[in-house]
């Protein structure tokens, strides 16, 4: 396979520490408020991302870090505590609002069939750990102590910018942008390892230290996560391009200074989501969710397919048309394969053979998943029979997770029970159960054959059911007792 590498800023062939297993990690949500759609197309790649790997042959080890201590609004390490804000709003604990939104999220990840990865830690979890390799820090020179808090010594890397598409200038400002200067730093880049002064006093989590009373910085989290989960080397970490700096940039300064090697291998980066007036966000109040998406009628399979349908290092624009669009063109995919009825045939294993092949280039040059989704109507189109193209279908789909056999016998029954209930020009109406509505219409039409046997057969049946039928001018009418 071939990934595109933020690190080294080109395209290479994905290798691992150990070959055949891959250590992935990825950075979780931070839990003060339901994700948006925005996070959940990051969540949605690397879902295909590590599907994929496995497609490939490859034993994956998943770890996700659930932020609920420590990220602030600044992204700097100054501004508030997201977790405390969160809190505030809806008058409860700092605990109960992580629960919920941690809830909420492997929610949405359900509904979007994203799979929840082998581990999930939550930060707060892992305190113990944080000190170890704070005070690792401090030993090896790295980090010092300063008006109370323990900070990163960025002077002391050979290299700090690793992903330095960004210009050096710009991130200064970036940094500064919006906040005062912590006086406590000695470089303009240095980060919080541990807080124990700091203005938000009223800090709800806090835990004793060799510093003081205090609690974790936000980046210290995912370097120790991935360490005790993942070992001494990762193969691959994934997250929203935001954050490439600063914090997997802090993350690899931590980890590499305190293992005193090459720590991560391929940093694999997610662009954003934006609506055509700007960048999601979280903090903004009114946001764009999946039970949004699905109080406005669409089944959040679509906003999957809408983001499989670009390449993940694209910025991708939502607006209401362009998911329509997408659940115009899911629906008529989901028709064609709803076709597919024929049963007569074997599956022709040369042919999926040769489908497979071409998918796993596809998809395996920088996970080109609109190639991947094309690759579905190559296969619609080819002169194979009916249950090669659903064996080839599913196949993809163990990737693409779109559930497209399930979803097209759901709309081919319910068509069935639709054009059931107006055979003949005899309506049937009931209750909304395509089930019954097909036996009313099938009593009818033995009838009609004058096969009053199998008439009062299915009567004797709706009748077990607790159905009864009231004759109308047009047909029928059934109601349940
Ligand atoms: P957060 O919950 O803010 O820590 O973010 C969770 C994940 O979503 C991170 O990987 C972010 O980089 C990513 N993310 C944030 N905003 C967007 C966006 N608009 N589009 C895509 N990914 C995003
Ligand atoms: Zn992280």
């Amino acid at each position: 396979m071939y990934l595109y590498n933020s690190a080294t800023h080109k395209k290479e062939e994905f290798v691992t520490h150990t070959p055949g297993r891959v250590e992935m990690y990825t950075c979780g949500p931070t839990v003060y408020h339901f994700a948006h759609i925005g996070n959940l197309r990051s969540y949605i790649m690397e879902d295909v991302l590590e599907k994929f790997l496995r497609y490939s042959g490859y034993e994956v080890n998943r770890v996700m870090n659930i932020t609920d201590v420590g990220h602030l609004t600044s992204d700097a390490d100054e501004g508030e505590d997201k977790m405390l804000k969160g809190a505030k709003r809806e008058h409860k604990t700092v605990m109960e609002i992580a629960q919920y939104y941690t809830d909420a999220f492997f929610d949405d990840c359900r509904k979007l069939n994203i799979k929840r990865p082998d581990v999930v830690q939550p930060a707060t979890g892992m305190v113990d750990d944080y000190i170890r390799i704070v005070s690792g820090l401090i030993e090896k020179g790295y980090a010092y102590i300063s008006g109370g808090n323990v900070y990163f010594d960025t002077s002391k890397l050979e290299r700090y910018y690793v992903f330095n598409d960004h210009n050096e200038e710009d991130l200064a400002v970036g940094v500064r942008e919006g906040v005062e200067e912590d006086a406590n730093k000695r470089n303009r880049n240095d980060f919080v390892l541990w807080f124990t002064k700091s203005k938000f006093e009223d800090q709800a989590l806090k835990w004793d230290s060799p510093w003081g009373v205090g609690y974790p910085g936000w980046h210290i989290e995912c370097s120790c996560i991935s360490m005790k989960y993942n070992g001494e080397y990762l193969d691959l970490h994934c997250g929203g391009v935001d954050n490439a700096f600063p914090h997997h940039t802090n993350e690899i300064a931590q980890s590499e200074s305190y293992l005193g090697h090459p720590w991560c291998r391929q940093w694999f980066h997610v662009a954003h989501l934006n609506t055509s007036d700007g960048k999601m966000s979280k903090s903004k109040g009114e946001f764009l969710t999946v039970s949004l998406l699905e109080q406005k009628g669409y089944d959040p399979i679509v906003y999957r397919f809408f983001c499989l349908q670009s390449h993940y290092r694209k910025g991708l624009v939502f607006s209401g048309e362009n998911l329509d669009n997408a659940a115009g063109a899911f629906n008529k995919l989901l028709k064609k394969i709803a076709a597919l009825t024929d049963n007569s045939g074997e599956v022709d294993k040369a042919a999926v053979a040769e489908f497979k092949e071409k998918f796993i280039q596809q998809m395996g040059n920088d996970l080109n998943t609109s190639m991947g989704v094309t690759a579905l109507y190559d296969v619609l189109k080819a002169k194979i029979n009916d249950a090669t193209k659903r064996e080839i279908l599913a196949d993809f789909d163990s990737v693409l997770g779109l559930d497209l056999l399930e979803k097209a016998e759901e709309l081919r029954k319910n068509e069935a029970a639709q054009s059931a209930k107006s055979a003949g020009g005899y309506t049937v109406t009931g209750e909304g159960d395509p089930e019954i509505d097909a036996l009313v219409l099938a009593r009818y039409e033995a009838r009609k054959a004058k096969n009053f046997a199998e008439a009062d057969r299915i009567r004797d049946e709706l009748k077990a059911k607790g159905i009864v039928l009231e004759d109308t001018p047009q047909g029928v009418k059934w109601s349940k007792i």
